[in-house]
């Protein structure tokens, strides 16, 4: 497998790049930054695989670049920067890294849901600027017992659901279609959803549809006493209204991993008490990235070697 040329869309975890150098002959994408013309020139009918993430998958342009690109592995479960529909006509396969950072990420949904209403960030504010001396902090909002809205009941929503039952919440969903394996009380309509919850998480796919699937209306329907904590991608809210509901007190607070233009967030948000912003690492612990990475390259290893794909998306 050594000479099968493979392509890094840009920098990832550095055991990810480490391994796949081990194993093929590995194309640095921004390498090539200031001469990518003749990089493909000279290299694009090479290329068999494409390792993506988050940042930059797989677009029309670059599948189209690749003439004998097999497969294009990505180093996430969200599969919103791979253009599916293109690798389906050309025949390409597509693998992401599923349930090996579910725990992570909802572990992460809980930690903001806490942060921000106890006020974790502002509380350490206050210690550390020394205004303890001045005075004792005043009260925050209790979580426990706390409605729970979840948007996408998939592997991440559920294991959020799961953690918030511990914490004696009752739990509320909508997805697309009704999960007939569960108990909790199911939404057809978002909106619904957010009138009747007091913490709404959006834990679904970016697709089309679920593109600012938090608008104005939801954050509404949430309301001043509602609290948004948005762990799947920034594109799902609408995020002019989220910062205006904020600004304006229509809204509770919010918790955010992602957001529509990373890494930059609106700059509204960062004089805001009564949100928590923290930079996309949902799944970023050595532990899972390492899990990821090597389901990346088993995912490689087995379509190079002619046996099923371990995590297949097509
Ligand atoms: P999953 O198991 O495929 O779940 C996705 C869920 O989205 C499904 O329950 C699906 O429910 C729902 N969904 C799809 N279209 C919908 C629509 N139009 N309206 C409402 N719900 C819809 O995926 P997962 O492993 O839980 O991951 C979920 C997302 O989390 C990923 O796509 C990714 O964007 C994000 N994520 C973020 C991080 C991070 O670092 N912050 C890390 C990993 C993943 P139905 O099919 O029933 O509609």
């Amino acid at each position: 497998m050594n000479n099968t040329c493979v392509l890094v869309t840009c920098p990832m975890f550095t055991y990810l790049e480490q391994e796949l150098e081990t194993r093929f002959n590995l194309f640095k994408l921004w390498d090539h930054s200031s001469s990518k013309a003749e990089f493909f020139n000279n290299y694009s009918s090479s290329i068999k695989a494409v390792v993506g993430n988050t940042k930059v998958g797989a677009d029309a342009k670059l599948i189209d670049s690749l003439p004998n690109l097999e497969i294009v592995a990505s180093y996430s479960v969200g599969l919103d920067k791979i253009d599916l529909d293109k690798c389906k006509q050309r025949g390409i396969k597509v693998t992401n890294t599923p349930d090996v950072l579910t725990d992570d990420v909802a572990d992460l949904a809980i930690g903001l849901a806490l942060a921000v209403l106890r006020k974790v960030c502002v509380c350490d504010q206050f210690v550390r600027s020394g205004n303890w001396i001045n005075g004792d902090f005043g009260l925050a909002t209790k979580f426990s017992g706390k409605s729970v809205g979840i948007v996408g009941l998939g592997r991440i929503g559920s294991a959020i659901a799961k953690r918030a039952e511990a914490f004696q919440c009752p739990i509320s969903y909508h997805s697309r279609s009704k999960k007939p394996n569960t108990n909790y009380k199911y939404y057809l309509n978002i909106v619904d959803l957010a009138a009747n919850c007091e913490i709404l998480v959006v834990a679904c796919a970016l697709t089309e549809e679920t593109h600012h699937i938090v608008n104005r209306k939801v954050i509404d329907a949430l309301g001043p006493k509602g609290f948004l904590i948005n762990i799947a991608r920034g594109a799902h809210v609408d995020e002019p209204e989220l910062v205006s509901a904020l600004l304006e007190g229509r809204l509770g607070g919010a918790g955010l991993d992602v957001f529509e233009n990373e890494p930059e967030p609106p700059e509204q948000l960062f004089a805001l008490d009564n949100v928590v912003l923290v930079p996309h690492v949902g799944s970023d612990t050595g532990e899972t990235s390492k899990a990821m990475a090597d389901l990346v390259i088993s995912n490689l290893e087995a379509h190079f070697k002619g046996k099923p794909l371990l995590t297949p998306v097509i």
